[in-house]
């Protein structure tokens, strides 16, 4: 896979080579077995897979690139360009200015970007409707498109299920930057429905084999829905995609669910006139990171740390597999864990910060899982796994660590 420019302090030494011994000793990625980094008295199991995907070490490519070869010009992005606050925090410091926040609200009025400014997309996409504001501003767009591939693809999906008159029904959170987007270019070949999860997906199919009212519909699914959008006549047809970072279980089972409703209302043999058999649209970075963290609550820890954003719909996900076995803390770096022993953590079902006295449990050795989000520097879990150490007395050092990860891969 191609590799990118990306500034030097998002880069790890320790994590950094780690993940240079395991793609060494295992290129085809075949292993989705977690490292063991062991420090004595604590050890830290490590996802095979996580941290910076391809979508995001390309939008940080592009937009570092921009500032430095555009000093003189107004350099925008339309949203937060990835969802990490250190990268966006750095970012802001080096002038560059968000036009929209992650909801879609206004940072900065439209008739403040001008025709010779820089727009940067971020890696989630942007709507039809601002590509044409920007349009029609005579501002460049292609050159500074930082659209991951991987939501293009989900795009393109979306259209082939409108050539066939399916509506598009995108899994995914409204609300989110991607969602929107993918929301928008589908509704340019078809009408479209967002659901968020299997509650939402049950709640439509009552809809869609017309069990529940129309008024009921609109009112129940308001603002996740096209214009014009009859629920009567709309659903004889559907097809799904998801937003890329969705977790693959709950995908998997809405399109199952939705299929089968289909099938009930229709009959089997009648299934290829009503429903779009096709795969997900997950992407490979969240698939890898989810796989290796499956792979992760096979390791005998303790309690598990998750780094990300606190918006970051992946490592949301990765928080909430981990929480089936582990004690889980989800935070945003080591920031978060105190000299005294807690730890500010992310509850993302009751969306509140929460604080743990003594998360590290007096135990030796103490075991503890980690993994990141897609948009989390590696040099940010350096940093949690040296503030953990700060905390744990007697450890063996890093180069101790290191030195038995490299024997314990060289063979392999
Ligand atoms: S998480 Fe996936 S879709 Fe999103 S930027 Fe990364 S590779 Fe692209």
């Amino acid at each position: 896979m191609k590799s990118f420019d990306i500034p030097v302090y998002y880069k790890s030494p320790l994590i950094g080579q780690i993940k240079n011994i395991r793609s060494a000793s295992d290129p085809k990625k075949k292993d989705p077995s977690p490292t063991l980094l062991n420090f004595g008295n604590v050890k830290f199991h490590i996802a095979r897979h996580f941290g910076f995907c391809y979508g995001v070490e390309n939008a940080i490519e592009i937009s570092y690139r921009t500032l430095n070869d555009h000093p003189n010009r107004n350099i925008y992005l339309l949203s937060q360009m990835i969802h990490n606050p250190l990268v966006n925090a750095d970012l802001l410091d080096r002038g560059l200015k968000f036009i929209q926040d992650t909801e879609g609200n206004q940072l900065v009025p439209w008739d403040e970007v001008h025709g010779d400014d820089i727009v940067i997309t971020p890696a989630f996409g942007t709507t039809r409707e601002i590509e044409d504001l920007l349009k029609k501003k005579g501002i460049e767009i292609a050159a500074f498109d930082t659209t991951c591939p991987f939501v293009t693809r989900v795009w393109k999906k979306a259209a082939k299920l409108g050539e066939t008159d399916h509506t598009i029904i995108i899994h995914g959170k409204h609300e989110h930057e991607e969602t929107r987007a993918t929301f928008s270019h589908s509704a340019e070949h078809s009408h479209a429905v967002v659901i968020r999860d299997m509650n939402e997906a049950k709640a439509l199919s009552e809809y869609m084999t017309q069990k529940k009212s129309k008024p009921a519909f609109y009112k129940e699914f308001e603002g996740k829905y096209t214009p014009g959008f009859d629920p009567e006549i709309h659903f004889k047809k559907v097809g799904v995609v998801n937003q890329t970072t969705m977790l693959a279980t709950e995908t998997q089972a809405i399109a199952d669910f939705i299929k089968k409703s289909m099938e009930d209302h229709y009959g089997i043999e009648e299934i290829r006139n009503h429903f779009a058999d096709t795969r997900d649209t997950l992407c490979y970075a969240t698939n890898e990171n989810q796989n290796a963290t499956l792979d992760l609550l096979q390791a005998p820890a303790d309690l598990a740390i998750v780094v990300g954003g606190y918006n970051s719909s992946n490592t949301s996900h990765l928080a909430e597999l981990l929480e089936e076995k582990f004690p889980t803390y989800y935070i945003e770096g080591a920031g978060c864990i105190s000299e005294d022993g807690s730890i500010s953590h992310f509850n993302q079902h009751e969306k509140v910060i929460e604080t743990t006295e003594k998360f590290l449990l007096n135990k030796s050795p103490l075991q503890i899982a980690i993994t990141s989000g897609a948009s989390c520097p590696d040099a940010v879990v350096d940093e949690v796994i040296h503030k953990v150490l700060s905390l744990v007395q007697d450890h063996r050092n890093p180069e101790e660590a290191l030195e038995e990860v490299k024997q314990n891969y060289s063979n392999s």
